[in-house]
Formats: C-alpha cells, structure tokens, sequence
C-alpha cells in the first residue's frame, strides 16, 4: 500500500464475462459464425431446440470445444441468459 498503489490507473475497459472474452479473441468469420450461432439458440424456444437440429447450447459448447476453445458450457449460459458479469450490455 502507498501513493504508488493509489497512483495506478485503473483499466477502464468495460468488464466482459469469459464468453465476450472468448468472442474478442476470434477472428471476424468465427464472430460472426458465433453471432449467427447465438441468435439461432435464442430465437428457439428450448423445449424444441433438440428437435431442430440440437441448436443447443451444448450443442454450441461442444463445437467450441471441438476446436480448441477453452470455455465453460455455464459461461455460455450465463452470458445468453444475461446474467454474466459483462458490462457491456
Ligand atoms: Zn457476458
């Protein structure tokens, strides 16, 4: 603790959750793949998500998965439901 404590300047980028995180990282095709992806989950209610093709979150969560990315399906979750810590919304 001291003046050089206090003096540091606080990171002022907005806080994002472990899957804005993950988003930032990608590339714009991926982004967009992803967006894509996302939107089609919310759009479908999840009593019937199974039977449209599995657009699932699990679904998601393993093709993420499949291709290297490290991320939690309850992170997932959290961010489409908006109960993430991003504060970007
Ligand atoms: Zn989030």
């Amino acid at each position: 603790m001291g003046l050089a404590d206090d003096l540091i300047v606080k990171d002022t980028a907005p806080k994002l959750c472990a899957f804005a995180r993950m988003r930032a990282e990608f590339d714009a095709k991926d982004q967009a793949a992803l967006d894509n992806a996302v939107k089609e989950i919310m759009a479908t209610a999840p009593q019937i998500r199974s039977a449209v093709g599995g657009i699932t979150i699990r679904w998601l969560h393993e093709a993420l998965r499949k291709n290297g990315v490290r991320i939690g399906r309850q992170s997932i979750n959290d961010h489409l439901k908006g109960v993430c810590s991003c504060e970007s919304r």
